[in-house]
């Protein structure tokens, strides 16, 4: 069973910025709830332009260095793409542990997926090339619920 967290969402974020000697500043602040309120996958430029309404004049610099904070604390995620255009999401269960996540072709939502069945593949790799395995990357991409429907 999982334990309700009734503190706001954006404070787990705060404190895992803290603790890994991050300054939280409104700038970052504002890149937070800008993923958490939309939900799905944004580019440096969009979020550039999100917070020119509130922080004038902001630069694209300014942009990368707080998104690659936040990705460096495992906050941001930033995802793989084929056409190598650097996009990022926001991971909603950061202390959930290891876990991976679901991103909408069409619309770009992304959701949490808090399963991991991959023992199988790693026993199989591990039993094969004789490795010890220590981790993979999962990304998987289909249409959300609604756009599904639609
Ligand atoms: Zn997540
Ligand atoms: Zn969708
Ligand atoms: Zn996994």
């Amino acid at each position: 069973m999982k334990t309700i967290n009734n503190s706001p969402p954006s404070d787990v974020y705060i404190a895992r910025l803290k603790g890994r000697g991050h300054r939280v500043t409104p700038k970052v602040r504002a890149v937070i709830e800008l993923f958490l309120k939309r939900g799905c996958l944004l580019d440096p430029i969009e979020v550039q332009t999100q917070l020119q309404k509130r922080f004038k004049g902001i630069g694209l610099p300014t942009v990368y260095r707080v998104l690659d904070n936040l990705a460096s604390c495992g906050i941001l995620v930033i995802a793989a793409s084929e056409d190598q255009k650097r996009r990022y999401y926001i991971c909603r269960d950061i202390d959930a542990g290891h876990h991976h996540h679901f991103i909408c072709r069409k619309c770009g939502k992304v959701e949490e997926v808090n399963l991991c069945l991959m023992e199988e593949v790693s026993k199989y790799v591990e039993r094969h090339l004789k490795a010890k395995l220590e981790g993979h990357f999962l990304q998987m991409e289909g249409l959300c619920s609604n756009c599904n429907s639609s």
